[in-house]
């Protein structure tokens, strides 16, 4: 049912319901592991470069990666405060999306960061990723919460 807001300008509201079918392809297996309680990334052999996100195949020399399990331990690298999001996560604001460095892994790793006290986040803090036992199949699946 559409809700009538404002005549001028016409504000309205209407019920969005939307399904989305998609593949994750060759980075299935970081969703599959997630669900098992691993946190994998990509590794290049040749290039000796470790990426997560996963990468199926390097993006410098081409070669296709291999499966690598990683600690999930790491430091934040950068970090920021939302006060909007899309509309899964508004009942959550605010909240902390950090990049990290996680050990064993060349790239950063763009993940949400569940902590009390959010004005105790810094650069550099250790943390440790964490892994819902309920799978949603999707990248808040893992997150980053402070090293004990
Ligand atoms: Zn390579």
């Amino acid at each position: 049912m559409t809700e009538v807001y404002s005549m001028d300008p016409l504000i309205i509201k209407t019920p969005y319901e939307m399904s989305y079918k998609h593949s994750y392809g060759k980075t299935s297996k970081f969703f599959t592991s997630l669900s098992a309680g691993k946190l994998m990334a990509t590794r290049c052999d040749h290039c000796k470069f470790t990426f997560l996100p996963p990468r199926a195949d390097c993006p410098y020399c081409l070669a296709e990666t291999k499966w690598v399990e990683i600690s999930g331990k790491g430091i934040v690298h950068t970090f920021s405060t939302l006060y909007f999001s899309g509309e899964k996560f508004l009942k959550d604001l605010p909240f902390q999306l950090v990049y990290v460095e996680l050990e064993g892994v060349d790239t950063l790793f763009l993940t949400r960061l569940k902590i009390k006290d959010k004005n105790s986040t810094k650069i550099g803090m250790k943390i440790k990723m964490k892994i819902s036992r309920e799978p949603e199949w999707r990248s808040s699946d893992v997150w980053a919460e402070p090293e004990d």
